[in-house]
């Protein structure tokens, strides 16, 4: 390994201020990896964090792992000092898709290669590799399950019994995340036909993204929204369904439903989705309340972030396999994309326990 040099590298021109930036040996061992993850205030992001950090460990380069709580100009923050620290490569899940053109362009500037974790970061040429799940899929398994727990659909994808007509709802994710869209164009894809036929009726006329899209995935915006839903729109009718695209969501929209006498004797829950397998999602789901999620397996993503980083630390191509749909406004951005899988009660031991990514304790 070549000796790190103790000396700083100070730059000037790059805006206002010098810019001080370690200096790092060139080879791979032991290089900095920055990674930026948007908050601890889901589960899902403190796995990926986690998972990281240990495989990269392993590999025995060093890591500096931040949360910006969801707020854009701590993010940003963050991820300027790992510039200035000298991270050698980039690893970031960002809060505001749009919002990192400027750090990002440094980041270039140095030569730091950015792999965008699980959320595609737009409107910027710099950005080298995406890692994540296929999110139109997400979208067409948050519908179909949304169609099996309405018996519309079998659980083989064969036609159910059930004709309708059922009322639903339906809630997207924040705007500024490039999932969100994907995940309810995905759903619509599935959705439109029988919103069309008659077969589902969403009441409350809200099918626009814009107007069902929950800012930042915030739980309790959710549960308001629901609130106001079943006010205005379900007076004397009942709600049999609700797309909910995360799970987080699916809690402050079930949490609605029961404050309006859902989830008793006579007035069962409606279908409602979620993503994210999320511990108290689970546990829902066990007791007959969220009806389905979405597994996306961090350990999975993580180990595909990784194995970019690695090859580009040590200045091999990173391995992709699609290079057709994530274009971000400036380029389509190479990816790698993994399969995400639809979880209920009937198969949540066998997907979730079986594989160890929980415990049975864990979901007790
Ligand atoms: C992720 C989802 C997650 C959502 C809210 C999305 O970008 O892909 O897995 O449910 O953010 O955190």
């Amino acid at each position: 390994a070549t000796a790190v040099t103790a000396a700083a590298l100070v730059l000037t021109g790059c805006g206002s201020s010098e810019k001080t930036i370690d200096q790092r040996p060139a080879s791979a061992d032991g290089a900095l990896v920055g990674v930026t993850m948007p908050t601890r205030s889901s589960e899902r992001w403190i796995h990926d964090g986690d998972n990281i950090r240990e495989a990269l460990e392993e590999l025995g380069y060093e890591v500096d792992l931040q949360y910006a709580e969801n707020d854009i100009p701590t993010q940003a923050n963050q991820i300027e000092n790992q510039i200035t620290k000298g991270a050698r490569v980039l690893i970031v899940a960002s809060i505001d898709g749009t919002a990192l053109t400027t750090q990002l362009r440094r980041a270039a500037d140095n030569d730091i290669p950015v792999i965008s974790y699980d959320r595609l970061i737009r409107d910027s040429p710099n950005v080298d590799y995406y890692a994540s799940f296929d999110n139109f899929e997400v979208g067409v398994q948050q519908a179909t399950s949304l169609l099996t727990g309405l018996g519309m659909i079998k659980p083989d994808g064969s036609p159910g019994e059930a004709t309708g007509p059922f009322n639903i709802e339906l809630f997207a994710g924040s705007p500024d995340d490039n999932n969100a869209t994907f995940f309810f164009d995905g759903a619509m894809s599935v959705l439109s036909e029988h919103i069309d036929a008659g077969h589902l009726v969403v009441r409350s006329g809200q099918t626009d993204f814009r107007t069902i899209a929950i800012l930042r995935w915030d739980p309790a915006t959710a549960q308001r929204r629901m609130e106001d839903l079943l006010t205005s729109t379900y007076g004397g009718a009942r709600v049999d369904g609700v797309l909910s695209p995360y799970d987080g969501l699916s809690i402050g929209i079930l949490s609605a439903l029961r404050s309006s006498g859902y989830g008793s004797g006579d007035q069962p829950y409606p279908v409602v989705t979620g993503q994210d397998a999320e511990v108290a999602s689970v546990k829902s789901i066990v007791a007959g309340e969220q009806y389905s999620t979405i597994h996306k397996d961090t350990r999975e993503l993580a180990e595909v972030s990784v194995r970019m980083a690695d090859a580009v630390l040590k200045g091999e191509e990173p391995e992709v396999n699609n290079t057709e749909d994530y274009e971000n406004g400036e380029k389509t951005v190479p990816a790698f994309l993994l399969e995400p899988v639809i979880v209920n009660k009937d198969n949540y031991k066998e997907v979730l326990v079986d594989s160890g990514y929980y415990t049975a304790d864990q979901l007790r």
